[in-house]
């Protein structure tokens, strides 16, 4: 089955993002569990804990429905030992705010090398950021989102992603959230059947569908292979409806949240019928 929402507004409390996701029709969703540009949440209280769980509960949201989303400011491979700790700091919080309301995955970008260190190590120091983090954590997989390369960020190739896997401990804590926006602009095609099917046997070959926890549904502003990281509303940017219409048409992206970023929530409502229509 497909399941399929948005990113939407955890303002006033979590228990608003599945109401708000309720609201457009949405039968996933993703949220933040605290301020997005702050290091430390303030801590969830027990009665927002259980508001949150009975809201879900009620609008019909099971843990494998939801993508909750890390904060801005954390950089799991920062070559900066300061920076690294403060990452690591609010990232086992962000994993521990998940595991509190009952989520069972935390999508993160996976890091930058900001020109201190190679890719390599870069790769090297996530995968040692996400088994500290699970080490002291149960019941949620870190979901390593691709990027599209924009910047110094890591993980643009799929073989960034196999490798971070590679080196961490738990397999079964582990998983992958492709974002199709930064597949795209890091110079995966998906526009034809055949573009399609050649990128998504690269991925199951290189990363392995078995890890994939989530979806980012966003057309591109920019070209394949700029590099640059502009979501667009579905079917009006370079990938277009077909991308789209393959990915619903195809089982291997079921029972996963398949969430919109797309930067006209106005129009959320219809991109989620349009994408159901496609089923
Ligand atoms: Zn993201
Ligand atoms: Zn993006």
């Amino acid at each position: 089955m497909k399941f399929i929402g948005a990113h939407v507004s955890s303002a006033g409390g979590p228990f608003n993002a599945p109401l708000n996701a309720k609201a457009i029709g949405a039968t996933a969703f993703a949220m933040f569990t605290k301020n997005q540009k702050q290091w430390i949440g303030k801590p969830l209280t027990a009665s927002e804990i259980e508001q949150f769980k009975k809201t879900c509960e009620e609008c019909g949201y099971k843990p494998f429905q939801i993508l909750p989303h890390d904060g801005y400011l954390i950089n799991l491979g920062s070559p900066r030992e300061e920076g690294l700790q403060q990452s690591r700091g609010s990232f086992l919080d962000e994993m521990k705010r998940c595991q509190q309301l009952g989520l069972d995955r935390l999508n993160f970008h996976p890091g930058s090398h900001l020109k201190l260190e190679t890719e390599d190590e870069c790769v090297a120091l996530i995968a040692q950021s996400i088994n500290i983090a699970l080490d002291k954590t149960s019941g949620v997989t870190a979901v390593i989102e691709n990027t599209a390369g924009q910047g110094t960020n890591v993980g643009y190739k799929f073989e960034h992603i196999a490798a971070i896997i590679d080196k961490v401990e738990d397999k079964s804590r582990v998983g992958v959230c492709i974002d199709t926006c930064h597949a795209f602009a890091a110079g995966y095609d998906m526009r034809t059947k055949e573009t399609f099917e050649k990128t998504f046997s690269d991925f199951d070959k290189i990363i392995g569908f078995k890890y994939l926890r989530g979806m980012h549904l966003n057309d591109a502003k920019k070209d394949l292979g700029s590099r640059v990281d502009r979501h667009e509303s579905l079917g009006i940017g370079m990938l277009g409806w077909d991308t789209f219409k393959f990915i619903m048409q195809d089982s291997r992206f079921d029972n996963i949240p398949l969430v919109l970023e797309t930067p006209n929530p106005d129009i959320w409502p219809e991109e989620i019928d349009k994408l159901k229509s496609f089923i």
